[in-house]
Order: structure tokens, then sequence, then C-alpha cells
């Protein structure tokens, strides 16, 4: 890998690292700054209100500080931005509407030259980042892997990155016309089952940790059917995008991660999994749930960034 390369993750706030050799060189350095150990807090943050014109100069001046102060001259700038990424614009992004359209990438790259420090800057998907970030760290670089985080939506990362939108999260997953909570609007998506506020919005009398942990109850007369019926529609949606991602992609590994992976039964969607693919050669898929960072999203955006700088 060109080493050094600078990685970045902007969602709820903004992370920037120094990465050689697939792992952090420093501390990595974080917007809104957070106090001592703290975890990004998950509200309505600063960067949610910010002009993207305001979002890439405090991109490009974090880099500036990290490199003044650590002395390096890095090959390249990888970010990760949530929604769909093409060749340095972010087409979409549903929970960063000012982003529609911007040209990220150049945007960055000019703030940067501005400040006396010209670098190539590529431009991901975050879940693309984390999929990258977790081949690396753990040693997957050579294979196919998958990655679904599950939270307030849904995304899906694929390494190695490929051309396409690959907007899992938006896999059609049932024909029912009443299924209508994705966040994009769209009838019967995977996100509209699974992620976090399309559960709020279906159950508005229970949060989502409530539903699980209903259906979980030891005495089966102390469970609320819908609860019970709920838990099982939910692995059964995340089964059929999986299924399609194997009919289309072929078996591997898929990681599941984010804060909602703690719902998940592993039994349960190995086993709707296997009711769905059936074809021999593509059998031996594998579910892992993993706990990722920030960290592990910055060593993948810079990993990707080095694929893609010349
Ligand atoms: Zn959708």
């Amino acid at each position: 890998m060109t080493d050094p390369m600078i990685g970045v993750v902007a969602a709820s706030e903004i992370a920037v690292g120094l990465v050689k050799g697939h792992q952090l060189a420093a501390p990595m350095r974080t917007f809104p700054e957070r106090t001592d150990g703290a975890e990004p807090v998950e509200n309505e943050s600063d960067v949610h209100s910010m002009p993207m014109e305001a979002i890439a100069e405090t991109i490009a001046q974090m880099i500036v500080d990290l490199c003044q102060e650590q002395i390096v001259a890095p090959a390249g700038v990888g970010i990760g931005f949530p929604g769909i990424i093409r060749n340095g614009v972010i087409e979409e992004s549903p929970n960063l509407r000012q982003a529609k359209g911007a040209r990220l990438a150049a945007m960055v790259g000019s703030a940067l030259e501005t400040a006396g420090l010209p670098l190539p800057v590529s431009l991901f998907n975050n879940a693309d980042v984390t999929a990258a970030g977790m081949a690396a760290t753990y040693g997957h670089l050579e294979r196919l892997i998958r990655v679904w985080t599950l939270g307030h939506g849904v995304g899906f990362g694929r390494y190695p990155r490929a051309e396409g939108v690959w907007e899992g999260g938006h896999m059609v997953v049932t024909l029912d016309p009443k299924e209508t909570y994705c966040g994009c609007g769209g009838r019967g998506h995977l996100e509209g089952i699974v992620g976090h506020r399309a559960m709020r919005l279906r159950f508005l009398d229970l949060e989502p940790e409530e539903i699980f942990a209903n259906a979980q109850l030891q005495d089966p007369t102390l469970r609320d059917s819908r609860c019970v019926e709920f838990e099982l529609l939910w692995h059964r949606a995340l089964a059929a995008a999986t299924a399609s991602s194997i009919h289309m992609d072929g078996p591997g590994k898929f990681f599941l991660t984010g804060p909602n992976a703690r719902f998940v039964r592993l039994n349960l969607l190995s086993r709707f999994l296997h009711e769905m693919v059936t074809m021999s050669p593509l059998q031996g898929s594998v579910f892992e749930i993993v706990l990722t960072n920030e960290e592990i999203s910055i060593v993948g955006a810079a990993v990707n960034a080095a694929l893609s700088t010349p």
C-alpha cells in the first residue's frame, strides 16, 4: 500500500486519521472534538446542519493540522461518506440532504491546494470503507467480503470495491404493498423492515430493543405475537437480501455490524439463508457479528484510496 495515506469518515461527525501499514499511525482527530473516551453523540450534531463547503473546509483543515503535527507528506486522501457516491460526487445521501450533488472530492482537493497541501482525494461510500477496513484489519484483503451495517438505516459494503451503485439496503425483500417504512420512500425495501427508524415507525408503542426483548421472553405466554412475528420477519428480510447478493455476486463472508447487530440471532439468520440459497456452488456463506469503529473505517478509506491513487 502507498504509505502513508489519510483516511477520513464523515457522517454524524468527521474523523481524520493518518494510516501506515493498514493501521492508524497517530490518534485520530474528530470534529466536533470529543472529550476523552466519549463516544460520538448520535443526534442532530453540527455536521448534519453544516453546508457542504464548511464540511469540505473542515476536512481539509483537519488534514493540514494532522500533517503539520506529524510532519508527514501523505500520498493521498480517502473519504468515506454515506450515500450513492460515483466519481467523486455524492449523487444521493438521504440523511444529509445538503450533500446531494456535491463534488466533495474536488472541494476537499481544492481546499487542500489553497492551504498549500495538494493531494489526490478519492471519495467512497461509507459502508464500502467499513468493508475495506475490516478486510485490512482481519487480513482478508485477498477475499471478497461484504458488510451489513445495521443502524438508523441499513448500509451494504463490499470489498474489493466494484463499479456500480450497490445500494443493498434498498433491495426489495417483500411484495407486500403495506411495506412503506423505508427512509427513501420505496416499497418493500430491506431498510423498511430492518432499519431502526423504520422499526420505530412500525411499532409506535415499542422501541426496537423492547420488540426483540419481548420476542425472547422465556415464558411464551408473556410474548406478544406481533413481536415474535416481527423478529422472524426481520431475520427473513436480512436473509433475503443476503441471498440476493449471493445469487448475483457469489457466496462468501458477510459481516454484521452497527448498533443493531445486537438483535441478530445467527442460527435463525443462517437457517433462513439456507432455505433461500440451495444451488450447491452458492453454498458456504458465513455470517459473523463484529464490532467496528471509526478507526477501522478510516483505515478502509485509506486502503481504498491507495488502490485508486496512481
Ligand atoms: Zn429504500
